[in-house]
């Protein structure tokens, strides 16, 4: 059957729908990008934002009545929404065939089948304590960053997230399979792999922790630089920051989540840190690695918030300077600790206002960052061409900074570019003449 794929949220949802497309096409399913040629319809749904689940329910309506013009239409809804929201899904909408959460990609083909041929719903909210999906490759779009899922769900239980109660508990693949995917996608010509998990740096198997795979993927032939996303700051040790700091091809980038700045929220947000202890790793972090970026997520407006504790948010984030900041406001989400122990009680426009602060306060840091770029020249590993000028090319920054450049280059080439100008969010530059030609001698020269 032709299927139509839409992903929404994170990119743990982009990597889910890349396994999901492996599985439909080994049954012999085709994928089609339009919609309208569709004869099965899947929606891979995030449950972090309110704004993603109207979303959905806007379209599911909207499929109504596709359905019943088109007999045998098949439609699904999947991922962590899936999970969460599943009766308000077939309350809302009792036209949709398949509800199945983030743990029943392997029986996909099933249900679908189910639903073709006896034509009633299928549902599955089954939670593993296994399902890693280790043994399926994903199916990825060609480019230069491959992303590989290490680990599934999340044992933290911060009281606003609901990615525990959706992805359930958290399990670690193999490393010794990871690196066997690290040297496909290396065969396959991605240049970085971004390691993937909702509490990545917890990876643990057997002897093994985090570090120690950091080490084992960047060691896979091919592979120029290995990142990774998303960690907790709980789960720094002493030996993840030296390696780190060792290791050209690990990138001096860490989105280290800080929340909140106040003690009070974040203890209600269960965080486990306390400012003190934050500002501390952030200090030993920069004593390992002076260059490094920071970037961070934030939210305004949580259970209980005072301007007091919002003030201390701010302080947290002048004195940390990060690069950048995902800000967003308190939302509540169905089936948290939050919405169970805490009132939502800080008013919308007041979080508003506070939201506004807190970007203007981060846009002002990220332009004095932006400004402390110019002149300094970074090893920058091209993308693609830049979506506003096709002659020029996007690559970023070890330290993830995006910079746009001429020059005659390709995907996947390490070039050096001096920075010469920047944008609210990206950074300018000129490519310096004669590196790529040096790096490719040099690269030569090691292939005798
Ligand atoms: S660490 Fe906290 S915020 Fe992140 S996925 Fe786990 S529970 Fe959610």
């Amino acid at each position: 059957m032709k299927v139509y794929l839409e992903t929404y949220g994170c990119q743990m949802n982009e990597y889910d729908s890349e396994l999901v497309r492996s599985i439909l096409t080994s049954h012999k399913h085709e994928f089609t990008p339009s919609l309208d040629h569709a004869e099965v319809v899947l929606l891979n749904t995030c449950a972090i934002r309110e704004h993603a689940h109207e979303k959905i329910f806007y379209l599911l309506d909207h499929l109504k009545g596709r359905k019943r013009r088109q007999k045998g239409l098949v439609v699904g809804v999947l991922g962590c929404m899936a999970q969460s929201l599943r009766k308000e899904i077939i309350e809302r909408a009792p036209h949709v065939d398949i509800v199945a959460g983030p743990d029943s990609y392997k029986r996909l083909p099933m249900l679908i089948e189910a639903t073709r041929h006896h034509t009633e719903q299928a549902f599955d909210f089954s939670l593993s304590e296994f399902e890693t999906y280790s043994d399926i490759a994903p199916q990825r779009v060609p480019g230069v960053n491959a992303w590989i899922a290490i680990m599934r769900g999340c044992d933290n239980f911060c009281t606003f997230c609901v990615v525990p109660y959706t992805r359930g508990r958290e399990r670690s693949r193999e490393l010794a399979n990871i690196v066997l995917e690290a040297e496909r996608v290396a065969s396959e010509g991605f240049r970085q792999i971004t390691l993937l998990g909702q509490n990545v740096n917890s990876y643990r198997n057997d002897e093994y922790d985090f570090a120690d795979l950091m080490q084992a993927v960047s060691e896979v032939s091919g592979i120029a630089r290995v990142r990774f996303t998303s960690p907790h700051p709980k789960d720094f040790p002493r030996k993840l920051l030296h390696a780190m700091a060792a290791n050209p091809k690990l990138c001096k980038h860490i989105h280290l989540p800080l929340q909140a700045g106040s003690d009070g929220v974040l203890e209600r947000m269960k965080r486990t840190y306390t400012r003190k202890e934050f500002l501390a790793l952030v200090a030993e972090i920069r004593a390992l690695m002076p260059e490094v970026s920071l970037t961070t997520d934030l939210i305004c407006g949580f259970c209980g918030e005072t301007d007091a504790d919002f003030e201390q948010t701010l302080e947290v984030v002048r004195e940390v300077g990060f690069d950048s900041a995902f800000t967003f406001k308190y939302s509540e989400r169905k089936n948290t600790m939050a919405s169970r122990q805490f009132p939502d009680d800080v008013p919308e426009e007041v979080k508003q206002e506070r939201l506004l602060r807190l970007a203007e306060l981060q846009k002002e840091i990220t332009h004095e960052r932006n400004v402390a770029e110019l002149g300094k020249v970074y090893e920058v590993l091209v993308e693609t061409p830049s979506k506003k000028d096709g002659n020029q090319w996007l690559g970023r920054t070890d330290h993830f900074k995006p910079v746009v450049f001429s020059g005659n280059v390709q995907a996947g080439d390490l070039v050096k570019v001096r920075i010469e100008a920047h944008g609210a969010n990206t950074l300018m530059g000129a490519m310096v003449r004669d590196y790529r030609r040096t790096l490719r001698v040099y690269q030569e020269a090691c292939c005798v």
